[in-house]
């Protein structure tokens, strides 16, 4: 099943091209990466299908369903979610109560809120043994899995993600990609934005290349891995360059 599928998806602020007219679908329990270099649209494509901006032209369709001018907020209920480049978790709040929060507006009652936490916190016990700090006085790798934490209380279909190796050294680094493989172990779909290539391609089954907006390439990871035309998005080559 299609968890999720863009026809023809042009985003624009004002008169500055975000993406221009892209196909892309993620399958059901898929992680798919994201990749290109900075200003190629990732960003802006991954605020399209949460939401946050809408498309000029094209459709995006969740599990068949189209969401047309559906807001942010019902996006999050029909189950998507998506953590933002930057985490933003909320540092003067405890980790219990930055979780806490991702459970409002999608899990009714107080008691289903608290079954979804202990699910949460059995799944990733470094949230557990923090439970009473303080957000703000985590390291930026812990910040990341609390962030992602906070998407899981949602108990999404569909996790995105934005560059989530960013600023982190290689341990966290390692640590944050595990918890997105048992996030997808789980049948949580990921769509993945991320710089380091090949630690996007090591974990995704199949990858996007934007450049400038457009998708320029896409296909399974291990036939992308050795393809000069990776390297050439990131280099700002188009394939006109090729001969
Ligand atoms: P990065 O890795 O730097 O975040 P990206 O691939 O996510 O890059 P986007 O941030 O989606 O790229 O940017 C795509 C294009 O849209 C760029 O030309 C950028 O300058 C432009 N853009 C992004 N956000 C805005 C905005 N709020 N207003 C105007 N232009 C924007």
């Amino acid at each position: 099943m299609r968890a999720l599928e863009l026809n023809g998806v042009s985003v624009y602020y004002g008169a500055v091209r975000g993406v221009e007219d892209v196909d892309l679908y993620v399958d059901e329990g898929e992680i798919v990466a994201l990749l290109g270099a900075n200003g190629a649209g990732k960003s802006t494509l991954l605020k399209a299908i949460s939401g946050i901006i809408h498309p000029r032209h094209g459709s995006i369709a969740f599990f068949g369903d189209n969401f047309g001018k559906l807001s942010a907020h019902r996006r999050v209920i029909q189950g998507l979610v998506h953590v933002p480049e930057g985490r933003r978790i909320f540092t003067t709040l405890t980790i219990g109560e930055n979780l806490e929060l991702g459970a409002y507006g999608t899990q009714r009652n107080r008691t289903e809120r608290a079954r979804r936490l202990n699910e949460v916190l059995g799944l990733f016990p470094l949230l557990q043994q923090h439970f009473q700090r303080l957000a703000g006085t985590l390291s930026g790798g812990e910040q990341q899995v609390l962030a992602i934490g906070r998407a899981m209380m949602s108990n999404p279909r569909v996790l995105m993600i934005d560059e989530p190796s960013l600023g982190l050294d290689p341990q966290k680094v390692d640590i944050v990609y595990d918890m997105l493989e048992e996030v997808a172990k789980l049948g949580t779909t990921v769509l993945l934005v991320e710089q380091n290539v090949s630690l996007a391609l090591e974990i995704a089954s199949r990858a996007y290349v934007l450049q400038q907006g457009s998708v320029v390439l896409s296909g399974p990871s291990a036939s992308l891995v050795d393809d000069s035309r990776l390297s050439d998005a990131y280099l700002g080559k188009s394939a006109d360059d090729h001969d």
